[in-house]
């Protein structure tokens, strides 16, 4: 049985990523028990909430001065949807993440499609290394997503023939885009994520500016508020010390 573009499953298309705290145990309590051993030894975690001032500027040393290490002791696992493009340069980070993705050889890929929303900037101008980008016109905006979204139909229904030739899904994928969305769980630790976030986003108390893809901006975004609600003090520190990961 072949599908025309009509009958095949309907497509989706998505301007968003979506990023899920799933597991986590870590709090500023981890870096600072994991620091004073080096001064005190073993001792309660009660001992060190006593004094919130001196655990405040004991974090903002350890970060200012770069000592990373008592930022490892925790530990963060998020479910992330976002296009494979989004992917492709997430699993560049390779120390202190750990990538679970699902499988395009196990499953039939779905057909959800990422569509770049009103708000994202279409146009580059300016020379390699010193550039910016601007928005699209109307009639730009129109046209990419008329034609990516003509373009991923295609390509699914080109997928979905084979699969109902029994070609496996393994072979068949090799015609999808990297806009189709895929889903994986990550996990890292405060020190890993800061450093993932401060080449994958701009902020404005970056001391070294990076000028990364918007969609993995996004998903540093939404990570990143879920990191700073666990560890609001290692979260101030990041910021005050330049968003360098110590
Ligand atoms: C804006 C931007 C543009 C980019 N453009 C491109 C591009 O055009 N092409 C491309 O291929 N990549 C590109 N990248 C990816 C980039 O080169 C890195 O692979 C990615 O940012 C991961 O950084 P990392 O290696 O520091 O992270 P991790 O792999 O997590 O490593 C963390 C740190 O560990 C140390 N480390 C890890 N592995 C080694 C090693 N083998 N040897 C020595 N030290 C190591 C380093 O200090 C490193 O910073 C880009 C990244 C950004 C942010």
């Amino acid at each position: 049985m072949t599908h025309t573009p009509e009958e095949s499953a309907k497509p989706g298309f998505r301007s968003d990523v979506s990023v899920e705290l799933v597991k986590h145990s870590a709090a500023d309590t981890d870096v600072l028990w994991a620091a004073r051993v080096s001064t005190a030894g073993e001792q309660s975690l009660d001992e060190l909430t006593k004094d919130p001032e001196r655990s405040k500027g004991l974090i903002n040393y350890l970060m200012r001065d770069r000592h990373g290490s008592p930022f490892e002791h925790n530990s963060m696992t998020f479910f992330i949807s976002a296009p494979i493009f989004v992917f492709r340069e997430f699993m560049r980070h390779r120390v202190g993440w750990s990538y679970n993705e699902e499988s395009g050889r196990y499953r039939q890929l779905q057909p959800v499609f990422y569509v770049p929303g009103e708000d994202r900037r279409l146009v580059q101008q300016g020379r390699p290394g010193k550039y910016e980008f601007v928005p699209g016109t109307r009639e730009q905006q129109e046209l990419t997503g008329r034609v990516m979204e003509a373009s991923y139909r295609q390509s699914y229904v080109a997928y979905q023939e084979m699969l109902d030739a029994g070609v496996a899904r393994e072979v068949a994928r090799a015609v999808l885009p990297v806009g189709l969305f895929s889903s994986m769980y990550a996990t890292c630790n405060a020190r890993s994520l800061m450093h993932f976030l401060g080449l994958r986003t701009q902020h404005e108390q970056a001391a070294v500016p990076s000028f990364p893809q918007r969609e993995i901006e996004m998903v540093g975004e939404l990570m990143e508020a879920e990191w700073a609600r666990l560890m609001p003090l290692t979260h101030a520190a990041f910021n005050a010390n330049g968003r360098i990961a110590p």
